[in-house]
């Protein structure tokens, strides 16, 4: 698959505005709200936003759009920096909408001095009711006939704290009968004494986000301000303000946002998820956070792939989870050590292979990358093999062991299956064969045949590590269009851990983000948070093909 791309249009746009003299330079920006941890959605956004910045030689600035107070938090803050670094970006200058608190007060009363905004004490039901319906126009009450001189003192006095939550709101003046109900005198700015995260109890007036957003835009004089398609009825109250308060002449974007299969992206539902305990925390391996992603093996490359190759849609779309795994696994293919290890164990004897006898071999570390050169690995008389690779009665493609069938021990040699015991309850137990002579990888001379290569510990040498496999969080598409709780939706199978699966002593050497593929089981990462030097866990990142492929 290409990653070449033609232009998207706000590129286009962009080089149109260029051209035209309309900017120098152009300032973009990433958004976050610190209210949760960054979804791949974000990350779109993210590759978009800086993406463009550095393709035009411009700035992204990042910006905490933090004026809520309530659901705010510095652990979200220090974790979306965290993530964008990761991600491969660095921005211009770390902003806080909270630190314009000020000049947006400021603002504010010019738009009240102007005539263009005025306090109403109506309660909310009152000015939802007086807002009419798309098709009813909506009437003005007696609070818009207020002075201007009233408006700017009441206004001090909600900044003063004279007045109890949700008692008066400051509102524009634009036009009750717009089609566009956001132009209905919309509200921008409410009362409400809390704690804010940064400026603490300064403030008791916040601006709502139509009031807030724009203007921080002007203030750091962005050129492109991009956001998703349910702000498209925002633009012409963005555009509004900033012509009534004369200000930089940002200007507002819309793409679509990303949604993908088998996967929620709000983070309202994933914060459920979180604290009801389905997932072990915003960093699960299942969770389509970038923590998440991160701690499950998948490599900042394959993320910034994946936003470049789904491009910039202006129409609602769902993306397949299946192709962000496609560019993880191309990804992986390229830069992960191959490994041993033995998921589900049952021990082959190689009863022609004298006793306490052993010897070491050497395996290629990555086909894909000749210059990593090889590892060693000890080869004896008894190994370890996947139970599920030997069959008592093999059907007629089966290449593996099952008795009387030839198969390659993966860098070492050809063995015959000579049987095999059960226990009393007909479980396997042991697994017998005889190495073919002069069949040694790379020095085969025995003329023997093997359709099938397995891969082996030595039983010696294996070691001990837990591993955990992982599908997806979701058994159905869309788990937030289904009807009922999207909870109920959760795969009851997407975790599997292996307690005591057997690893090549080599990779007692992993270090955290190195990526491993255990040959035949799937691409696998040291997992960051349960691993200690005696106990390495490993998580699986994906499996080697996509189980999830609808048939052609
Ligand atoms: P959520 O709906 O998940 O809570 P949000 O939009 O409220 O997300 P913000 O912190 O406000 O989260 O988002 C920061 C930036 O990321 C915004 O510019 C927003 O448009 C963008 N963004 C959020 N979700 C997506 C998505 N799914 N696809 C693309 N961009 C997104
Ligand atoms: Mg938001």
């Amino acid at each position: 698959m290409s990653t070449e791309r033609s232009n998207n249009f706000i590129e286009d746009i962009i080089e149109a505005d260029l051209a035209a003299g309309k900017h120098k330079t152009i300032v973009t920006r990433f958004p976050p709200e610190p209210n949760g941890y960054l979804h791949i959605g974000h990350a779109k956004s993210i590759c978009l936003n800086f993406g463009l910045s550095k393709k035009y030689g411009g700035k992204t600035n990042l910006r905490f759009d933090d004026t809520n107070p309530v659901t705010e938090d510095t652990e979200y803050v220090d974790s979306i920096k965290n993530d964008i670094h990761w991600l491969g970006f660095d921005w211009a200058q770390e902003l806080y909408a909270s630190d314009y608190f000020e000049t947006l007060y400021q603002y504010a009363s010019r738009l009240i001095s102007k005539g263009v905004a005025y306090i109403d004490d109506s309660t909310s039901d009152a000015i939802a009711e007086e807002k009419g319906t798309p098709t009813r126009p909506g009437r003005r009450n007696k609070y818009a006939e207020r002075s201007i001189a009233e408006n700017l003192q009441l206004f001090a006095d909600m900044r003063d704290g004279k007045y109890a939550d949700g008692s008066k709101v400051l509102r524009a003046k634009i036009d009750m009968s717009s089609p566009n109900m956001l132009l209905r005198d919309p509200v921008l700015y409410r009362i409400k004494h809390a704690h804010h995260h940064r400026t603490g109890d300064n403030w008791c007036i916040y601006p709502m986000y139509d009031f807030a957003h724009g203007q921080s835009d002007s203030i750091e004089g962005i050129t492109h301000s991009i956001c998703t398609l349910e702000f498209v009825p925002h633009r012409a109250l963005y555009d509004w303000l900033i012509a009534q308060l004369e200000i930089f002449p940002s200007k507002q974007y819309e793409f679509a946002r990303l949604n993908m299969t088998y996967t929620v992206m709000s983070k309202r539902k994933l914060l459920q998820l979180v604290n009801e305990k389905h997932v072990d925390g915003w960093d699960d391996p299942r969770m389509p956070t970038i923590s998440g992603m991160r701690r499950r093996g998948y490599p900042a490359k394959a993320i910034r792939d994946f936003a470049d190759r789904i491009g910039v849609a202006k129409r609602e779309n769902m993306i397949d989870l299946g192709l962000l795994e496609f560019f993880v696994r191309e990804d992986l293919n390229k830069t992960a050590s191959r490994r041993m290890v033995v998921l589900d164990p049952v021990k082959l004897i190689i009863t022609n292979y004298p006793k306490g006898d052993h010897e070491t071999l050497f395996s290629e570390n990555n086909p894909e990358m000749p210059e990593t050169g090889d590892r060693l690995l000890h080869f004896g008389r008894e190994l370890w093999i996947e139970r599920d690779d030997f069959a008592e009665e093999p059907s007629k493609k089966w290449f593996r062991l099952a008795p009387g069938a030839n198969v390659r021990l993966k860098s070492a040699y050809i063995i015959t299956c000579t049987g095999f015991d059960k226990d009393a309850d007909g479980n396997l137990v042991a697994v017998y064969a005889e190495l073919v002579a002069n069949s040694k990888s790379g020095h085969d001379t025995s003329g023997v045949k093997a359709k099938g290569t397995i891969h082996w510990i030595s039983v010696e040498h294996a070691v001990t590590a837990e591993v955990r496999l992982y599908d997806r969080l979701f058994r159905v598409e869309d788990p937030s269009s289904e009807e009922g709780d999207f909870k109920s939706f959760i795969n009851p199978e997407s975790l599997k851990v292996i307690k005591h699966a057997y690893i090549e002593p080599e990779l007692l050497k992993a270090m955290q983000g190195e990526a491993f593929q255990f040959i035949r089981n799937g691409y696998f990462v040291l997992d960051s948070k349960l691993s200690a030097d005696n106990h390495l866990v490993f998580n699986r990142t994906a499996t080697l093909k996509d189980g999830w492929a609808k048939p052609a």
